[in-house]
């Protein structure tokens, strides 16, 4: 089954998360396996197209994606695609399907010589990779995967023989087009080191878009501070050329060194910045309504704060304070805005609870637990109240923190598959 080039009525912009597999690689920091469920309920409930959920051929990841596959069965997530990572060999793409269930994959291996050599020494040459490629998307294809991306990581440094020699579009092509001969739906151009510019990716993307004639995904570093940019006249490059485009991005940028192309940032300068406002090409299902508590779930999950001056979920983003700016933005908000709070779903006033509180956790009691659920409209059967106590117990150990309601309530509906998430085997 190989997708079409274009899947609605003209070309567009589908998003693709990548926080579950790109973000959790950043140093120093992480998430639990229930905070990634969760990740993927909220990306769910935003019109997110895809999330790459993690990794197949993980033994640690293999229970919490075959419990995400069973909550997709059971309607925990309505729409999304659950996308597996991994390695272009024949040896990862059958242990990713021997180990889990999961039936869309994105297979990864690098384009660029630099990285070539630097990974594999002298031992593998440009003919080898094309092989090594192609040999593990015949693989998923005959093991009947839905659906294969084929990523040329670093495809922004695909350089000619020598480095001096510059980019070599025609290798790339020629990636490309053996992926798709082999059955590939998609291509992943990874601006990996984010070297590019918005013009070089521009053209890059829409020669290479031009002559596959596949989608193309644009998954773009912030080494330069290009990340979002580059996503977005990438994805134009695609769409010019005919084809859809689908960005890769993580919440609230995180991901290794600088960083991703930002989910909310790239929601933004595809439906807001002048020249792009009224040209329609975002996916319309993405919800930016959802932004606002996205952003703020990740950011405690990591244990990250958003920055004040973050695109449009920071504390300073719709703050005024001098004078002409007051004055002008009490006049008419448009004097100063280009979007609403109320359009990122940030609420008008938040809701803390004072006084006398009584939390669940680690070592909380039946009582509390019913106490605190019955807050947020949950109704315990007797056969269920002692298990679900034991894993909001273990789920308060295995984030480190307390329980949000909306994790305590997933837990509450679904203890099977919370159960099994939450179980690492080795
Ligand atoms: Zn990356």
């Amino acid at each position: 089954m190989i997708e079409p080039i274009v899947r609605g009525d003209k070309p567009r912009v589908y998003l693709i998360d990548v926080t579950n597999r790109d973000g959790v690689q950043t140093a120093n920091i992480g998430l639990s396996k229930l905070q990634k469920t969760m990740l993927n309920h909220y990306l769910d409930q935003m019109g997110v197209f895809q999330s790459e959920f993690g990794f197949p051929a993980l033994e640690h990841e293999t229970n919490y994606i075959n419990a995400n596959l069973d909550l997709q069965k059971r309607g925990f997530f309505k729409n999304i695609r659950l996308e597996g990572w991994v390695r272009a060999t024949v040896e990862d793409v059958y242990k990713a399907l021997k180990l889990t269930k999961v039936e869309h994959l994105n297979i990864s291996i690098s384009t660029s010589l630099i990285m070539t050599i630097g990974k594999f020494g002298n031992k593998i040459n440009r003919d080898d990779i094309l092989k090594m490629m192609t040999e593990a998307v015949d693989a998923a294809r005959e093991a009947g995967v839905k659906t294969i991306g084929v990523n040329a990581e670093d495809a922004s440094r695909t350089a000619a023989e020598r480095e001096d020699q510059g980019y070599d579009e025609d290798y790339l092509m020629k990636f490309a087009l053996a992926a798709k001969k082999h059955g590939a739906d998609r291509i992943r151009y990874c601006d990996t080191l984010g070297y590019d510019h918005a013009n070089s990716i521009y053209d890059s993307v829409y020669m290479l878009a031009k002559e596959v004639q596949l989608p193309i995904e644009l998954h773009c570093h912030n080494d330069t501070g290009y990340a979002v940019a580059n996503s977005v006249e990438g994805a134009m490059g695609a769409l010019d050329a005919g084809v859809d485009a689908y960005i890769n991005v993580t919440v609230n940028g995180m991901g290794e060194r600088a960083g991703n192309a930002d989910l909310v940032s790239v929601i933004l300068a595809l439906t807001k910045s002048r020249g792009l406002k009224d040209k329609d090409v975002l996916d319309p299902n993405v919800d930016l309504a959802m932004a606002w508590k996205i952003a703020n779930y990740v950011a405690r999950s990591f244990g990250v704060p958003i920055p004040i001056n973050q695109v449009g979920v920071g504390s300073n983003a719709f703050a005024h304070e001098s004078g002409i700016h007051a004055d002008g933005i009490l006049k008419d908000r448009k004097n100063y805005e280009i979007y609403s709070p109320e359009e990122l779903g940030i609420p008008n006033e938040l809701t803390l609870e004072s006084g006398r509180i009584i939390t669940t956790g680690e070592y909380g009691g039946l009582k509390g637990l019913k106490h605190v659920l019955s807050k947020i409209n949950v109704d315990l059967t007797p056969e269920k109240e002692r298990r679900v106590l034991q894993l909001v117990q273990l789920g308060t150990a295995h984030n480190q923190k307390p329980l949000l309601p909306d994790e305590l309530r997933f837990i509450a509906e679904y203890p099977d598959e919370a159960a099994k998430l939450m179980t690492v085997t080795p």
